[in-house]
């Protein structure tokens, strides 16, 4: 019995130092949102949910280094600050440099036959407006004076 609980400890104890930093920094995700309070970029912090398949919480908290605005907030799909309408659908990134990642992907698209990973599964109608998502990416980027692009 008291080898047991020991044991058990020892085990809490192993798995608690080892990879807990690791743990933590895969929990918690990030979007760059627009402000609900003055429309200018603010960020939205959240934690991943689930057992099977990791997804983000919509429920996490806003925060804005330019109007000081600071709550919980429930996240949807209207708040992101990264997205280009492609004919009828929306493309939506989470951060600048995700969305300077897809720009990369759908630029080098036709050169780079290695991509078949399931995070990079869109739509047709994206692989149809390949040139035309760019075009609009590299404006969002030439605006936020990411420029040229690399
Ligand atoms: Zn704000």
């Amino acid at each position: 019995m008291l080898t047991a609980v020991l044991l058990h400890f020892c085990g809490l104890a192993l798995i608690r130092r080892t990879p807990r930093k690791k743990i933590m920094a895969n929990k918690t995700i990030y979007v760059d949102i627009i402000c609900p309070k003055c429309a200018e970029k603010a960020r939205f912090h959240s934690e991943l949910v689930g057992d099977y398949k990791l997804y983000p919480d919509k429920n996490g908290k806003v925060s804005c280094t330019n109007c000081g605005f600071n709550s919980n907030h429930a996240f949807s799909n209207k708040d992101y600050f990264y997205k280009v309408q492609v004919a009828d659908r929306t493309l939506y990134a989470q951060t600048l440099e995700k969305l300077i990642a897809l720009r990369d992907y759908f630029k080098n698209y036709e050169q780079d036959k290695g991509h078949h990973s399931p995070d990079t599964d869109f739509p047709k109608t994206f692989y149809s407006n390949k040139e035309d998502i760019v075009k609009k990416i590299n404006f969002i980027l030439e605006k936020e004076k990411h420029w040229p692009p690399r």
